[in-house]
Formats: structure tokens, C-alpha cells, sequence
């Protein structure tokens, strides 16, 4: 599932902001944005680019150099960030369909491509990089989970569902799978060679994981977050590395372990999962209720610290239904 980095939407209202005159809020879908007053109006069609969007240096997008302007991998660009103006939550940016020179378009359609645009990626250090032995595997899907805001066309529906609530850790991604005799360690993209100095493998041998999905005798993949030193910048000051999973996977039958026998196999190889925050959780009224209650302190942050979570995945039992809520305090933190 790639992310539709930009595409062409509906602007579903537009709100004053109290105190400000020049500029208002937009909704788009589960998305809030502020925009220039009198740019656009309701049910307007228009391109907007999801935050995390790299954008070209073009002509343009140059009215975005002072805020947003990176280098990604030396290549020269603008960067979408969550932002805070005049009080009012910004995330994307909004432009006319004119930025599409008269392209015939249709609603949704993902235009990325067409302008450019790229996913802005953190560079990452050398030791969880890797080195590629494949392809992610096509016998277990990978981690990516759908935001909420891009799912508010699902949410009345979803209201009528049981949730479990899991703390989302900011770390990085790791599948560890043992198939007909072979066991495997990937990335959030690749299957990685085992060499010496990749934390991955590393992580992998400390937790006795080949022994220990071995001794399973069933093709079984689990998958968790990679989490301490050298990593995300460490947000919880955990010693070392480790690893809290949140799936596991029967490859055979390719399904997920519901929550009870997953929790049951975590703690029968002796390690551990992410934080579980609530296993009969329902939805509130609204998305923005539910983006409040995804912020606060992370379950694993030290004693008499405050560290603001990344936010929660929320899942059905099955996992039929899954989604991440993100929490704004942490985006308005991030470098
Ligand atoms: P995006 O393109 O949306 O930014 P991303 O690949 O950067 O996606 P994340 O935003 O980190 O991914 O969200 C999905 C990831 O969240 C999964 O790949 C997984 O590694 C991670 N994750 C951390 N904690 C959990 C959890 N409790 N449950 C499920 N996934 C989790
Ligand atoms: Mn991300
Ligand atoms: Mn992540």
C-alpha cells in the first residue's frame, strides 16, 4: 500500500480562524489546513499533498522555500511538516487543480508522480539500513498501517466496532519469519543479509528468535518495533535495543494471530509486546476526538518524565480493521 502522497480531493468545508483575517481552515477528508481566505470554496476541487510530501524545487512550490525547504539525500526540495498557525492545526498543503496545467484528472486520483512528489524519508543510519538479500517477502504483508484522517469516509461504520488500542512506538519496523526451515529478519522494506553489524540480526540473535520460531514447528512470521539507542533518536532512553512486537502470523494459513493467542505466543517465547492500552475501546463521536485522545504521556517513557507517544494503532481483534492515529503534539515536535 504506497501512500497517495498528493492527489485530487473535494474541499469538504471551510471555517474561519477566530482573530485572523487573511487566512482559514479547510477540511479535507479527516485532514485540517490552513489556507489563504478567499483561494478556495466549498466543493471545489484541488491537489492536496499529505504531510511527508517532498516536493521538487519548481516554480510552483518556491513560496514554500522559507518554511519548508530540506535536502533529502542531497537532492534539494520542499518538505510538508505538521504546523501551528494562529493557533489552528496545519497539516498539507492545498493548491488549484491549475497546478495540473489542464490535465483531465478524476477524483482521488493520486498525481505524485505527475508533480513530482515524493515521500520526504529521514536519512537513516548504516546499521539499520543493511544490506538487501531480496524483496520484502510476499508471504507476510508489510507493517504500513492507514491514517485515520484518510479513513473518515469509514468512520460512522467503524463506530459500531471493538477495538484493542495499542501504543504506536517510534522506532523502526522489523519482520522475523521462520519458513520451511529458513529463518529470515527484514526491514520495512527489504529482507536483509545477515552481516555482522546490523542491528536487525543483532537484536535477532539476542532474543534467541531463530531458536525460538524454530522451536515452533510452524511458518510463522512476528513482526515489531525496534526501538532504543541510535534509533529515532531514543525517545524512551532505553539502554541498548530492543524489540516490542505487535503481530504475529501464520504463513501457512496467512492470517494474523488474533490479540489473545498472540499475547499468548509473545509471552510463551518469553518476550515482549507493545503497550496495550485498551482492549474494548469504541470510537468517539469524532475524528478530531479521537486524534486528543491518540496524544499523551508513552507508557514507556521513564520514571518522572514526560515523553509524548507517537500515538496509537487501533485495531479490531481479527485485525480486519486497522488504523494509526497519530498524535499532533508529537508531529508539531518532530525535526
Ligand atoms: P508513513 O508513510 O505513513 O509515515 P511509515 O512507514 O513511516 O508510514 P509509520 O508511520 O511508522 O510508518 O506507521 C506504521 C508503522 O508503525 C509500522 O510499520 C510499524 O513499524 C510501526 N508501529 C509502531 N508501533 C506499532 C504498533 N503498536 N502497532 C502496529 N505498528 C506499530
Ligand atoms: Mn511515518
Ligand atoms: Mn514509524
Amino acid at each position: 500500500m504506497e501512500r497517495k502522497l498528493a492527489s485530487v480531493v473535494v474541499i469538504d468545508d471551510l471555517q474561519p480562524i477566530p482573530g485572523a483575517d487573511l487566512i482559514e481552515v479547510a477540511t479535507v477528508k479527516g485532514w485540517k489546513l490552513v489556507v489563504k481566505k478567499q483561494e478556495f470554496r466549498i466543493g471545489d476541487h484541488a491537489v492536496y499533498c499529505e504531510i511527508d510530501s517532498f516536493l521538487p524545487e519548481k516554480e510552483d512550490f518556491e513560496f514554500l522555500r522559507k518554511s519548508s525547504f530540506r535536502t533529502m539525500a542531497g537532492i534539494p526540495g520542499f518538505r510538508l511538516k505538521t504546523m501551528r498557525l494562529r493557533g489552528q492545526i496545519s497539516q498539507g498543503l492545498l493548491m488549484p487543480v491549475t497546478v495540473l496545467n489542464g490535465y483531465a484528472y478524476t477524483l482521488g486520483e493520486d498525481v505524485s508522480a505527475r508533480l513530482g512528489i515524493v515521500k520526504y524519508e529521514p536519512p537513516m543510519p548504516a546499521s539499520l539500513a543493511g544490506v538487501a538479500k531480496g524483496n520484502f517477502p510476499s508471504f507476510i504483508p508489510k507493517t504500513d498501517e492507514e491514517r485515520i484522517q484518510n479513513l473518515s469516509a469509514e468512520y460512522e461504520a467503524y463506530k459500531n466496532e471493538t477495538f484493542y488500542v495499542t501504543e504506536k512506538l517510534d522506532g523502526s519496523s522489523a519482520t522475523f519469519y521462520f519458513r520451511d526451515g529458513e529463518f529470515g529478519v527484514c526491514s520495512r522494506n527489504l529482507d536483509l543479509l545477515e552481516t555482522t553489524d546490523n542491528t536487525f540480526w543483532k537484536i535477532a540473535h539476542r532474543l534467541h528468535l531463530p531458536d525460538r520460531l524454530a522451536a515452533l514447528d510452524k511458518n510463522m512470521g512476528l513482526q515489531g518495533e525496534l526501538i532504543g539507542e541510535g534509533i529515532q533518536g531514543n525517545p524512551y532512553g532505553i539502554k541498548g535495543q530492543t524489540v516490542r512486537f505487535f503481530n504475529a502470523f501464520d504463513i501457512d494459513a496467512y492470517t494474523y494471530l488474533p490479540l489473545p493467542a498472540f499475547r499468548e505466543i509473545i509471552r510463551l517465547m518469553g518476550l515482549e509486546h507493545v503497550p496495550i492500552l485498551d482492549t474494548a475501546f469504541t470510537l468517539p463521536d469524532t475524528v478530531d476526538e479521537l486524534l486528543l485522545a491518540a496524544e499523551g504521556n508513552s507508557a514507556l517513557s521513564p520514571a518522572g518524565k514526560y515523553v509524548e507517544r507517537e500515538g496509537v494503532v487501533i485495531r479490531s481483534a481479527d485485525k480486519r480493521i486497522s488504523f494509526k492515529v497519530i498524535s499532533n503534539k508529537f508531529l508539531l515536535n518532530e525535526k
